[in-house]
């Protein structure tokens, strides 16, 4: 671990999260690909995450929008999968229906985006920067961890996180989003979202070896003629440093409900602590100038 003096770990390009956060030799740093160009939209990631971390019901609400009821991730769903109409052809698919006559002609041209959504585990994480508990932590895989056990419920986490994923349980208030199935990866088992997905659109490992998979597909896509395919959150120069768990869409983010440009919300920390310290520097000059004078002229009398 390089010197930490002088260094603004809570932005800027992607550093060593593990072993700033102290680890000694730690494993590779882990994550997410999640390619949503092979999502079917299942929910079977959705149902293992509430199994495997024993999770309650969500409200079981039946929006009458669509398939996608669980509407977004909250403290009660740490997986959620977005099923997006859109009135547009599916990359370059032809749908080989002629429905010129029916009402409506031309809606074939109709596709459905299906994208689990999950915590990004962000290399800067503001809602690890602001808790001031320690009850969300870095775990040695690199990925951002809540404790609900030391969670005080101040809920200074949830207007922290640029992608809006944290969430407080109504009957005390303490917070809960994925982590990335700690337990498990303790015991050397992939999350069991990423082992129930029967598409392998989850796909689990060392965050290097995914970001090469990631280009790979992207330039797959585009060959087959998928231009509208990109990745999100694969940058390790964006605002967040980079997300250990990123996508691939098909679409713009704001499509999916993502931020187009998520900055990690502490980044300007540093220089307004720099500049308090300047006003502060300045006050107590100026308090001991009129001090001095007020002395003189004390003096004089
Ligand atoms: S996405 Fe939000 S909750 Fe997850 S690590 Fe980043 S800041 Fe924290
Ligand atoms: S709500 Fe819990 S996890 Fe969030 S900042 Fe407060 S103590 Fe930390
Ligand atoms: S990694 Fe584990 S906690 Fe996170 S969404 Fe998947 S199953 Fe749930």
């Amino acid at each position: 671990m390089g010197s930490l003096i002088g260094r603004n770990l809570l932005a800027g390009a992607e550093p060593d999260v593990a072993a700033d956060a102290g680890y000694a030799d730690p494993p590779d740093r882990m994550g997410f690909f999640t390619d949503t160009s092979v999502c079917i939209g299942c929910k079977a990631c959705e149902v293992a995450c509430k199994e495997w971390n024993a999770i309650p019901e969500d409200g079981l609400e039946f929006t009458g929008m669509s398939y996608d009821n669980t509407q977004g991730l909250g403290a009660d769903t740490w997986r959620h999968v977005a099923f997006i109409e859109q009135d547009k052809p599916m990359g370059n698919a032809e749908s080989g229906i002629d429905d010129s006559d029916a009402p409506g002609g031309g809606a074939t041209d109709m596709r459905w985006l299906m994208a689990s959504d999950v915590c990004k585990h962000c290399t800067h994480a503001a809602c690890l920067d602001v808790c001031p508990t320690g009850s969300l932590f870095r775990t040695e895989f690199g990925t951002v961890v809540v404790q609900e056990d030391i969670c005080n419920g101040c809920g200074y986490c949830v207007p922290a996180c640029p992608y809006g994923v944290i969430d407080q349980r109504k009957d005390d208030g303490r917070v809960w989003k994925c982590t990335l199935c700690y337990d498990r990866l303790g015991a050397g088992q992939e999350p069991a979202c990423a082992k129930a997905c029967p598409t392998d659109s989850i796909q689990y490992g060392p965050l290097d070896e995914l970001r090469e998979r990631a280009a790979m597909r992207v330039g797959q896509l585009h060959d087959l003629g998928v231009e509208d395919a990109r990745l999100y959150g694969h940058d390790p120069d964006d605002g967040v440093g980079g997300d250990g768990a990123f996508f691939l869409l098909l679409d713009e983010p704001e499509v999916y409900g993502l931020p187009p440009d998520p900055v990690v919300s502490t980044r300007e920390l540093p220089s307004m602590w720099k500049h308090a310290g300047v006003a502060a520097a300045a006050l107590l000059g100026g308090l001991a100038a009129v001090f001095a004078a007020h002395g003189r002229i004390g003096g004089t009398r």
